[in-house]
């Protein structure tokens, strides 16, 4: 095997068995700590400059039975999974668990946990989501200094300047990495398969920054341009916090797509927005989570002058995609009251699109096929005759 499919395998390894791989990081750092955070927008560079491995909490995809007690049935997949982590102990790989974020289910999660494993550090901390208020840059702020006091007290120790700054460089250049690739592909490389580089971006939640850009960087250097087929060019929106199941990215591109781009969690949204590295390193993450909502908005917060379907439109032109595939996670709130904007800005574009809502358990890839097939069929029409 080569280096490069080496490396590959490695940070596949990691994305489909987390847990041991944080298992590994434990053997070699007895007196370390692992902190869970939740998606989407928990600062790790933080944690990082603290000594601490945090790792954002996958969906580790195993059915619901215990946590079903604890949550709504129409709570997200996400959210029952995380609750059911809790209540059958796989947590228990987690020191502590830290949330920044809104959603009232992911709230409704951590509090689960925070009830079944009253030894383990919750910590809910807030960033502010409204961020056209004049009040934002202060709060976030403040947030943010809130945070790392948190964080240095979980972890036992202080967070210097330095080693911040040196955290958010190793996790700017492992994200600048993954862009690269994103730009490459919605400019026409189709040579990582939407699995690929699923695998690429799912690890790198979970694993330290610089260890995840070496193998990357090992990866990328065997890669060889692969130009697009005739194949019906789709973007992929949606599926916030986790990622969608890999039989599903599979199905797209055996109707006959090729996935030019996208806005998931496990994809462009975890590593569009970098860090300002001239900055002083707190203003470097307040600046970081104001800027993420516009480098690509997220349904979950508010501000009057950026819109996803915007962005969704821009996006689309920029990867020449030809349609549209919502992928929404079947009770996700923030997704659902989104979606009829999108709906209507695509259609104003005459972009073809398809909505899939996504299950937890359970997944009808037969129905789905059907679905994308006629997906398919209706943007071949729109292509010109002498396509
Ligand atoms: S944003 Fe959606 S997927 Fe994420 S926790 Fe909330 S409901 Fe679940």
């Amino acid at each position: 095997m080569s280096r490069g499919a080496a490396a590959l395998e490695a940070l596949r390894a990691v994305a489909r068995d987390p847990r041991s791989h944080i298992e590994a990081w434990r053997s070699a750092h007895p007196e370390g700590k692992v902190l869970g955070v939740l998606p989407m927008n928990f600062p790790r560079e933080l944690a990082h400059a603290a000594g601490v491995m945090a790792v954002i909490v996958p969906d580790d995809q195993q059915p619901v039975t215990e946590g079903r007690a604890f949550l709504p049935e129409f709570y997200c997949g996400y959210t029952r999974n995380l609750a059911d982590q809790a209540a059958t102990g796989r947590f228990d790989q987690y020191d502590g668990l830290f949330v920044a974020d809104h959603c009232i289910q992911l709230l409704g999660s951590a509090d689960v946990v925070r009830a079944l494993e009253p030894d383990r550090r919750v910590f809910l901390g807030q960033l502010i989501s409204s961020l056209s208020d004049s009040w934002a840059g202060q709060k976030t702020a403040q947030m943010m200094s809130l945070l790392r006091t948190e964080v240095e007290s979980f972890a036992g120790t202080t967070i210097d300047d330095d080693a911040l700054r040196a955290s958010i460089a190793s996790f700017n250049r492992d994200r600048d990495l993954m862009r690269q690739i994103f730009d490459a592909r919605a400019g026409g490389d189709v040579s990582y398969s939407p699995v690929d580089l699923q695998d690429i971006v799912a690890s790198a939640q979970i694993m330290d920054p610089d260890e995840h850009h070496a193998l990357l960087s090992d990866v990328v250097a065997e890669r060889q341009f692969l130009p697009r087929d005739e194949r019906i060019r789709v973007h992929l929106s949606g599926h916030l916090c986790h990622a969608p199941r890999r039989e599903l990215l599979e199905v797209i591109e055996e109707v006959g797509a090729v996935i030019v781009d996208d806005d998931l969690w496990t994809g462009r949204r975890y590593l569009q927005a970098g860090m300002d590295e001239s900055l002083a390193p707190m203003d470097a993450l307040a600046k970081w989570y104001a800027g993420r909502n516009t480098a690509l908005p997220c349904p979950t917060r508010v501000q009057h002058d950026v819109d996803w379907d915007a962005w969704l439109l821009d996006a689309v032109k920029r990867s020449d995609a030809e349609a549209v595939v919502h992928l929404m996670p079947k009770f996700c709130e923030p997704h659902m009251l989104f979606y009829p904007e999108l709906r209507r800005a695509l259609d104003e574009a005459g972009v073809p699109q398809l909505l899939i809502e996504t299950e937890h358990e359970g997944i009808p890839l037969e129905s789905f096929r059907t679905r994308l097939e006629a997906l398919i069929e209706r943007t071949h029409r729109n292509r010109p005759a002498y396509a």
